[in-house]
């Protein structure tokens, strides 16, 4: 995978000019394309450079590590270890524990091991295709996230299953990131990790950082949340899909009963919390799951807020947050919000 560096185009950030390097360093903010997006990480104090640094350097490393397209990465070798014990790195040992916990919680939802089902369906290439029912259910026998070992940092998948992390790793990735610019002094940040949002502290001025909810039917946002020290983590069809010659569009995120994009009402499913991994298997499981599945997880545990917006038009928000929000002025009275108490 290519790692093309590009100069940071976040608000005012960017000082051009300096000494030849491609970031100047009166810069804050620094730009990489890392799991396929582009990841911006913007710091407003402590030590910058390393932070900026520490941070590009760390986005690098999880990607090689967790890429199942890049030979001889953790996940590559596993996908292609023919069931055979394979070690890894603590991180990916500890990522594939967690996408087990996750698949639990979750009843299944969230299953790591779907990869052969989303494969098929050409969202790893972009070579889409609508595969024969009968295709789909032979790589669904090879499906499930409890068949997988993790003992220290040796992994064992069966033979015929293969993983991977993409539901998780933006979210892992930023929680990462978040801890080394905490080491470097660092208490306001902003990290973009293609869609994945998660925040240090406050904006310099001391106000909450102002994060906006993407329209799912438009380019625009449906509103903003004020929020300091979180992740924002959304999932919806709109981010990867493409139309069928049956005229159906279908999207990246999979019923790991079926096989098939998930069609549970959800345009779009957004989790936030304190940790980044949680609150992206969330938004991925919250989509599947639907909205009384979505409310029932809510129920069980006290770790996320979420904001579901549905087919229908309504959008669905959990006490916790629901201050924080507000929807955009042009969708008074087209999108009704619904605020879920415990
Ligand atoms: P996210 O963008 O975090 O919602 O994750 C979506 C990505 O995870 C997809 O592009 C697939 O690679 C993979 N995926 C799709 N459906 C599932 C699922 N039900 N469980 C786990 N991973 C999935
Ligand atoms: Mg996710």
């Amino acid at each position: 995978m290519r790692w093309p560096l590009i100069a940071a185009a976040v608000g005012t950030a960017l000082v051009l000019g300096g000494c030849g390097k491609n970031i100047p360093p009166e810069s804050n903010s620094r730009s990489v394309f890392a799991m396929d997006t582009y990841m911006t990480v913007t710091v407003n104090d402590g030590r910058i450079g390393d932070a900026l640094n520490g941070a590009e350097t760390e986005l690098k490393r999880l990607d090689g590590l967790w890429s199942v397209t890049t030979e001889g990465s953790d996940m590559y070798r596993l996908d292609n270890a023919g069931g055979a014990p394979t070690e890894v790195s603590p991180e990916t040992a500890e990522l594939i524990a967690f996408g087990q916990e996750m698949y639990d919680l979750t009843d299944g939802a969230l299953d790591i091991t779907l990869y052969p089902v989303v494969r098929e369906w050409g969202f790893t290439t972009g070579e889409y295709k609508i595969p024969d029912q009968a295709a789909i259910d032979g790589l669904l026998k090879n499906t499930g996230a409890d068949r997988i070992t993790v003992s220290g940092n040796t992994v064992t998948l069966p033979q015929g299953m293969s993983a991977d992390l993409g539901s998780l790793g933006k979210g892992a990735a930023g929680d990462a990131v978040t801890a080394i610019l905490k080491k470097n002094g660092v208490t306001s940040a902003l990290l973009d990790l293609g869609g994945n949002v998660q925040v240090i502290g406050a904006k310099p001025d001391g106000s909450p950082w102002r994060i906006g909810l993407r329209d799912p039917w438009s380019e625009g946002s449906l509103g903003r949340l004020e929020l300091t020290d979180c992740a924002v983590v959304t999932s919806g069809g709109y981010e990867r899909f493409f139309v069928g010659e049956d005229g159906v569009t279908y999207w990246h995120i999979l019923d790991p009963e079926t096989g098939c994009p998930a069609r549970s009402g959800i345009a779009s499913a957004t989790a936030v919390g304190k940790e980044g991994r949680l609150c992206d298997g969330l938004s991925t499981s919250l989509f599947v799951l639907g909205e009384e599945g979505a409310e029932e997880l809510w129920r069980s545990m006290d770790s996320f807020d979420m904001i579901l917006v549905t087919d229908d038009r309504r959008l669905i928000i959990t006490e916790g947050i629901a201050d924080s929000f507000t929807l955009g002025e042009s969708y008074e009275g087209v999108i009704k919000t619904e605020v879920l108490r415990r």
